[in-house]
């Protein structure tokens, strides 16, 4: 929910109970500087342990002094980190490019308007140049990519001979100079929030990925070069296979194995170091499948993308990261012309929905291993359809965040003029639709898609995930057209807010349901204002209408009820008379030993929370009424001493609450006896979409459509259960695996098992869920479980 959505007095009050309560939290929007963005205040901070490391409270100042005393160089900040840091932005080039820079961003839209159009101003005008973006040290404990920026930045700045005026002249160069300031000021690989920032590109939680998505959308930069170690001898891709169907790859590969070998023989001959280039040196293993990586998500905006991984930690790895880039800038120079042509091939394709080509042979004769040429090429539907209307979208919400999370990625959506019919489905005027045929169709349909299962590829390892699904893992109803349907449709900018209503008349209470996020954060704010908010444990009926498990209920209040619909865009029903059998809602205490996931998602749904490690709990931090539920993904069993075992036990005896996620937070209830079971786990790196049959009439999965999605990332699942435990949701039988790669998944029983169940012992509620509800902040739709089973420890 956006903040202008919000009322003052309520985020007020939000913002008190934020900075009273979150503890350790960082919040998301301070700013920690002001005044001019280079007066940058010290702070202690963790320097490499290797060379005398830029500090990031000295980047401000000497980009501050590079651009006063240069006129090739200027600096933008482009946002701030999740720890409020500022993002610098430093774009350098010949300095009559300064005046004409939106004239070359001009050329670049032009792309993406009339490709064909610009390859023949590419062809005609020779003065144009292209925009490189760099990257730099995106894991904070990466320490050489930085300092490689800002050498490389004063060289450019300061230097003159025919190779500086040959880059300058030919290259807008965009340096992110440091991607991660709050993982470089922490010594650490993630940011502020605990994000690997590198493995967020297709969800975009994180402030710091988005800032440099708008750069990316801003200028589709020709070259992407991600700077990161360490690997030995230097590491630059392209990638081992599998290569993702949505790239046309053919194109890539053509120019970046090319420009990997420049930057191979420029590194040489700065510094005498090797270099190895997965495509052309390994046979699996470094996989460019997933598009959560920096590199790999801009090649969908027609970027040769590259990671580069420097060998060394100390000051040879600056120098090997700057001889690589200064190879790449040399490369681009020469070839310039060609390239660019190549890169609006790519939007051309899309936009006249052409289709894609396989690797040609004369590539694929540059390296002896199996490319698997098969996965990477794919045929396009002719659109998506996302519809808007309540009746057929079973997540108004997600569906609008959704569109607008396409728009803001440079994709075209637009809406139906007139209502038109798909598969025996009539759509109203106003559906959302995406039409395949534009020119970024590849990051269209990485999003939209339902991803491919490559299982059962023989000889295939992957690197990270390999399944994703942004309708399916947000709980979006989307249509597949498969054969354009003849629709009027115009372009839009921005979904249409959802429309929510409160019922008129007479009311002794009002009900609205908890069938999106949207619910659970309007209950959370309710609730920090004191306001009495009710939960349905059962079913209820009230005028002859059915409400399910998980109901919400508030006085009747007629503002409070208009402030739901108006603000939260919910659908607000007015009740003859209070159900009986209703749990009054509080705010719990919680707390939290987990990953970034489910803090991020707690956070964003208006629970507030305490961290807490093993040593708290042997201390017996969770007796004494401190907390109401343990919600626990990474503290196993084995940690706990004797001491920390009878205060679990204590807990749960006063009906303290447990949530255990994933391989380490179940296991950690079954040895404690908190719910008698057994489970199977595949291995940990198996991962992908499963298809979910969710139990609605449960208080965990209250409402939840009964055939729809999860995300598992080394899935667990139950294969006895003592009497009392109720099932939430078991995987579907049969082909439950959507997309991802769980080799043994056909044979692993886990189809028809339960996979999220939960007990009552006395007062205690235990719940577990082996599928991952809050994964990388990523499967919106399974967000609700976990405020769910917070809710129902309540009672
Ligand atoms: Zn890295």
């Amino acid at each position: 929910m956006s903040a202008k959505r919000i009322s003052f007095p309520v985020l007020i009050v939000c913002l008190i109970f934020l900075a009273l309560f979150t503890g350790g939290v960082t919040s998301a929007s301070t700013t920690r500087d002001s005044g001019p963005w280079w007066k940058t205040t010290p702070e202690p901070e963790v320097p490499s342990s290797y060379y005398r490391s830029i500090l990031y409270s000295e980047i401000g100042p000497r980009l501050r002094e590079i651009e006063t005393t240069s006129n090739r160089v200027r600096v933008e900040v482009i946002g701030q980190s999740a720890g409020g840091r500022n993002l610098f932005l430093a774009i350098v080039s010949a300095p009559e490019a300064f005046g004409r820079l939106g004239q070359y961003q001009a050329i670049r839209q032009t792309m993406l308007k009339d490709p064909e159009k610009a390859q023949e101003m590419i062809d005609r005008f020779g003065d144009f140049k292209v925009p490189v973006f760099i990257n730099a040290s995106i894991h904070g404990n990466e320490y050489p990519g930085v300092d490689a920026a800002i050498r490389l930045i004063e060289k450019l700045a300061y230097e003159d001979n025919e190779e500086v005026r040959q880059i300058l002249e030919n290259v807008i160069l965009l340096v992110n100079v440091v991607q991660n300031p709050d993982g470089r000021v922490m010594g650490r690989r993630t940011n502020a929030n605990g994000f690997d920032l590198n493995r967020d590109f297709i969800t975009q939680s994180q402030p710091e990925t988005r800032a440099t998505v708008r750069v990316l959308t801003e200028w589709n930069p020709m070259v992407v070069l991600d700077l990161h170690g360490f690997v030995d001898p230097m590491l630059i891709e392209p990638c081992t296979p599998p290569h993702n169907p949505n790239y046309e790859y053919d194109l890539y590969i053509k120019w970046a194995l090319d420009l990997a070998r420049a930057m191979e023989a420029e590194l040489f001959a700065q510094t005498g170091f090797k270099a190895q280039i997965p495509f052309r040196d390994f046979p699996e293993g470094w996989d460019d499948w997933p598009p959560i990586f920096a590199p790999m998500y801009a090649m969908y905006h027609g970027a040769y993308g590259h990671t580069l991984e420097t060998p060394y930690r100390d000051e040879r790895g600056v120098a090997a990261h700057f001889a690589a880039v200064w190879g790449a800038l040399k490369f681009v120079a020469a070839h310039r012309q060609e390239m660019v042509r190549d890169q609006i091939e790519i939007f051309r394709r899309g936009f006249l929905a052409m289709p894609q080509v396989a690797i040609p042979d004369e590539i694929l004769a540059q390296t002896p291993y199996n490319q698997y040429n098969e996965l990477t090429t794919i045929e396009f539907p002719a659109a998506y359809v996302i519809p808007a209307d309540a009746s057929l979208q079973a997540n108004p919400h997600e569906a609008a965040r959704l569109v607008d999370f396409l728009i803001a990625n440079d994709v075209q959506v637009a809406q139906t003029a007139e209502p038109f019919s798909l598969d025996g489905t009539s759509y109203p005027k106003g559906t959302y639709i995406v039409w395949m045929d534009q020119p970024k169709r590849g990051l269209a349909n990485t999003i939209l898609w339902s991803g491919w299962d490559i299982s059962t590829r023989p000889g295939l390892t992957m690197y990270d995930i390999s399944g994703w699904s942004h309708p399916l893992l947000w709980g979006v109803s989307r249509a597949i057209m498969t054969d354009r349907i003849p629709v009027r449709t115009y372009p839009i900018n921005r979904a249409d807010p959802v429309q929510g209503f409160r019922e008129g008349g007479a009311a002794k209470a009002y009900a609205y349901l908890p069938t999106s996020n949207a619910a659970i954060r309007a209950t959370n704010d309710l609730l920090s204002r004191g306001v009495t908010v009710y939960r349905a444990h059962q079913p209820f009926v009230d005028s002859n209408r059915a409400f399910g498990t998980g109901t919400f209920v508030i006085p009747a209040i007629p503002a409070l009820a208009n402030e739901l619909a108006n603000q939260y865009g919910l659908r607000v029903y007015a009740l003859s008379r209070m159900p009986r059998d209703l749990i009054p809602l509080r705010l719990p205490k919680i707390a939290v030993a987990a990953d970034e996931g489910v803090r991020f998602v707690l956070k964003e749904l208006g629970f507030l929370y305490t961290e807490v490690t093993a040593g708290d709990l042997n201390a017996g931090i969770l007796t004494g009424g401190n907390f109401d539920v343990f919600i626990n993904s990474t503290i196993s069993y084995g940690a706990l001493n004797v001491q920390g075992q009878s205060s679990l036990t204590a807990f749960i005896a006063g009906g303290g609450d447990y949530i255990g996620i994933g391989r380490t937070g179940v296991p950690f209830a079954i040895s404690a006896k908190l719910l008698s079971g057994t489970y199977r786990m595949s291995t940990a790196r198996d991962n992908g979409v499963v298809q979910v049959i969710y139990n609605p009439q449960d208080p965990i999965s209250a409402q939840y459509p009964v055939l729809s999605h999860g995300f598992v990332y080394g899935p667990v699942w139950f294969t006895a259960l003592e009497p009392g435990v109720e099932v939430s949701a078991r995987l579907s039988e049969g082909a439950f695996f959507v997309s991802g790669f769980w080799r043994s998944w056909e044979t692993s029983g886990a189809a028809g098992q339960p996979i999220v169940v939960h007990r009552s012992a006395g007062a205690a509620e235990i719940t577990l869920m082996g599928l991952n509800p809050t994964f990388r902040a990523h499967p919106a739709h399974t967000f609700r479980l976990l405020a769910n089973a917070i809710y129902t420890g309540l009672r």
